[in-house]
């Protein structure tokens, strides 16, 4: 195009406006199992399980024994903007649910084969539907676009198949399946340990021992010691200050000054939602290896300015 030459203005493709409006959420495996794990908690579920192979480029499959789709609902719970959480807008300002605006099933859908099978309590049997962008596509050529019936037990299972199948860049840029992997598992763990009450495994299709395994009974210092080793919990203070000027209560187990730690880690849960920080993480390691009480005071004092700081954003904190 030179100068004299004025391009003309066109409306893009659905499928094409989808796909990228898609990209923007899902970057890689971990991101889509991120929503579909907060999905699966929103159902109430207390048991998850997580499948995976080839870090979840080949087959991300998800396990909960939560409340199910109805099967009315299979339809349309694969579109942009289809929820049971958020009604009104004036929802938004109390929202106790990780998801609310229904954009995590319909981007998946558009950037993998996806397939969903569920089981409502009150349903005598269970019903599967395939999707590709956005809507069931029929089991065969020519068949209706519409649910099937099927055994299965109460909760739902999704399968993400072939992500990126259609967006061969980003398919391009993910060809470690390890690390892909590894991702999927920090997510798990940090869930994991989180969700007391809610039991969770992660395996890789074909092997039999679960690479994580947490149990319904187990607390937060029990799921610690189940991810990180008995070396690891053995050593942790547990950690609780409230700050009411900041509507503000922290809560956590942090290792002891003693602990000599080879490998950092560092987990944060903001109104139970995994949150990278950082400022915080940087705050931190740097103190830690310093033997004095004080410092733990101190970290607790840098965690308060900086989740000061966040909670005036906190409709940003409620996003998805
Ligand atoms: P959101 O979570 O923002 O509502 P999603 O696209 O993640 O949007 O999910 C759309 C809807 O599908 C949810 O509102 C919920 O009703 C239903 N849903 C998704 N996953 C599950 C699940 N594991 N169990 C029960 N219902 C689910
Ligand atoms: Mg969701």
């Amino acid at each position: 195009i030179d100068a004299t030459t004025v391009p003309t203005i066109r409306r893009l493709d659905e499928a094409v406006v989808n796909r990228i409006a898609a990209g923007e959420i899902i970057h890689r495996p971990a991101n889509a199992l991120k929503e579909l794990i907060e999905n699966s908690l929103d159902a109430k579920s207390t048991n998850i399980q997580v499948s995976v192979k080839e870090g979840g480029l080949k087959l991300l499959q998800i396990q909960d024994n939560g409340h199910g789709i109805k099967l009315g609902d299979m339809a349309i719970v694969c579109e942009r903007f289809t929820t049971s959480k958020l009604r009104s807008f004036d929802d938004l300002s109390s929202m106790s649910t990780y998801g609310f605006r229904g954009e995590a099933l319909a981007s998946i859908s558009h950037v993998a084969h996806v397939t969903i099978t569920t089981k409502t309590k009150d349903s005598n049997c269970a019903y599967k539907a395939s999707y590709s962008d956005g809507v069931i596509i029929p089991a065969k050529p020519g068949a209706a676009a519409e649910p099937k019936p099927c055994a299965g037990n109460n909760g739902t299972q999704i399968s993400a198949e072939d992500l990126f199948y259609n967006v061969p860049t980003r398919r391009k840029a993910l060809k470690n399946a390890t690390e892909e992997y590894n991702r999927i598992l920090d997510i798990v763990n940090r869930y994991a340990i989180h969700n007391e009450g809610v039991s969770f495994t992660c395996r890789k299709i074909g092997s039999n021992t679960p690479e994580v395994h947490t149990t319904t009974t187990a607390t937060v210092l029990d799921n610690i010691r189940q991810i990180y080793g008995s070396s690891v919990a053995n050593e942790l203070l547990s950690l609780e200050k409230s700050y009411p000027v900041y509507q503000l209560k922290i809560k956590g187990w942090i290792s002891n000054a003693n602990y000599n730690v080879k490998k950092f880690a560092f987990l944060l849960f903001i109104n139970h939602r995994s949150v990278d920080s950082p400022a915080i993480r940087k705050a931190i390691e740097a103190v830690h290896f310093i033997n004095e009480e004080e410092i733990i005071a101190t970290i607790c004092d840098a965690i308060q300015d900086r989740l000061g700081n966040a909670n005036v954003s906190r409709n940003f904190l409620t996003q998805t």
